[in-house]
């Protein structure tokens, strides 16, 4: 790419950048504007995203009416302290966020990022064991799972598969199992569980997709069981639906689809539609009730300096009011069906492993993962955003997309794969 601008070239040599190899990584490309599906670079290129910014720009970008919610906040109040004081976005986010999410989810903490909302949730479990009088330090977490980068949250990641494996000795030592996918194996789980149940605060798990550990898929039964297992054991359930959470996986949780109340859930990613950092964890009442006391070291010990941000949670409004106002299910339903038709193809090919779609996820495994670097730029100059990782080529698109668009996103896939 020929001419970069200025703070392009400056900047890199002081910025660090995420999971790169700044050595030997092909330098990162320059956006300056997004607008619905597309990505434009400095040198005026377009892109169609196939990713939603890691997930979360669910909407597409530049929504008029998250723009106009934000700007109208930002000449209020952008933000003040939530000890002692509260702001009307964060207190309507709460009050929306318990009447959407089932049963006695009602009490909702408002952090920024989703790892903290994590560590937030294993903070509760554990609080609310010790409130009882219990001293429980272990969680119960899943192969090719993830839930954040954070000290607390990678231990309960997928120690091997994660991106984490050199930290193993100064993580805390939690309990690693493998998710039940059959009877057999979710009757093992349940009497696992009681036996460690004494020293066990929380199972924590993502439903029906583990995102970051590859996009594999499983079944709502599989929740069903941990749900069970959890009940029978005294262990109380965290989900963490900060990828799954807002229509990903075609209901506007996860959690639905099993008919299910965990303890704890974590949201994050789609809940301000990718345009501010925010996240949420939202607990039942009888966790809540645990900490609800007369002794003041009974109450919960967390609090950001930007927890329930007013700018953030009136984006996180807005962002709700456009998943009310048009049928998401409907959306990814259609972006589903289109998914696994145009994928299809990739079925042929030689190096292609398996193909699987799931709401709006599709997911292109390949069998040989070594070349994966060099698709990279082959995206890009077939005009699309698509990162593969580990060993998939996957597309999470806007669920805003148009069947045009994503028909580009999926025939750049089919191309890049065949070696065209
Ligand atoms: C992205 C993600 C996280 C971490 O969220 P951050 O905002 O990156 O800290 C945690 N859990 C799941 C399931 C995720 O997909």
């Amino acid at each position: 790419m020929t001419g970069f601008p200025h703070w392009y070239t400056e900047g890199l040599e002081h910025i660090w950048l995420p999971y790169t190899q700044m050595k030997t990584a092909t330098p990162p490309l320059p956006v300056i504007s997004a607008d619905g599906v597309r990505l434009t670079l400095a040198d005026g290129r377009r892109l169609i995203d196939g990713i939603s910014s890691w997930w979360a720009a669910a909407h597409g970008y530049n929504n008029p009416h998250i723009t106009a919610a934000m700007k109208a906040q930002i000449d209020t109040m952008p933000h003040v302290m939530f000890g002692g004081l509260v702001n009307e976005p964060a207190l309507t986010l709460a009050t929306r966020l318990a009447g959407l999410l089932p049963g006695d989810l009602n009490r909702v903490f408002i952090a920024e990022s989703g790892s903290v909302s994590v560590e937030v949730a294993m903070k509760m479990a554990a609080q609310y064991f010790m409130n009882r009088g219990e001293k429980r330090s272990k969680f119960v977490h899943f192969r090719g799972t993830y839930h954040g980068d954070t000290l607390g949250t990678m231990a309960v990641c997928d120690p091997e598969e994660g991106m984490h494996g050199m930290f193993a000795g100064m993580l805390a030592k939690n309990i690693l199992a493998d998710l039940p996918k059959t009877v057999a194996e979710a009757e093992a789980f349940t009497v696992f569980l009681k036996k460690n149940a004494h020293d066990v605060a929380a199972v924590i798990t993502e439903p029906l997709v583990q995102g970051a550990g590859g996009m594999r898929f499983f079944e709502p039964e599989t929740l069903r069981w941990l749900r069970a297992a959890c009940d029978e054991a005294g262990v109380l359930l965290v989900v963490d639906e900060i990828f799954t959470g807002f229509y990903r996986t075609g209901t506007r949780f996860a959690i639905e689809q099993a008919g299910i109340v965990p303890d704890m859930v974590t949201l994050s990613k789609g809940l301000s539609g990718g345009v501010t950092p925010l996240s949420a964890c939202i607990a039942r009442e009888t966790v809540f009730e645990a900490f609800y006391d007369d002794s003041p070291t009974k109450a919960l010990m967390h609090g950001p300096t930007y927890m329930g941000h007013a700018l953030g949670c009136a984006a996180a409004n807005a962002s709700l009011d456009l998943y009310e106002q048009a049928d998401y299910g409907v959306r990814v339903a259609a972006i589903e069906t289109q998914l696994k038709a145009e994928l299809a193809p990739c079925r042929t090919l030689p190096n292609v492993k398996d193909v699987r779609v799931k709401g709006a996820i599709g997911v292109v495994q390949l069998a040989d993962a070594s070349g994966l670097e060099r698709l990279k730029p082959l995206f890009v100059e077939k005009g699309v955003w698509i990162r593969p990782f580990r060993d998939i080529v996957y597309l999470t698109p806007p669920m805003v997309i148009e069947p045009d668009d994503l028909s580009v996103l999926t025939a750049a896939i089919n191309s890049v794969l065949a070696g065209v």
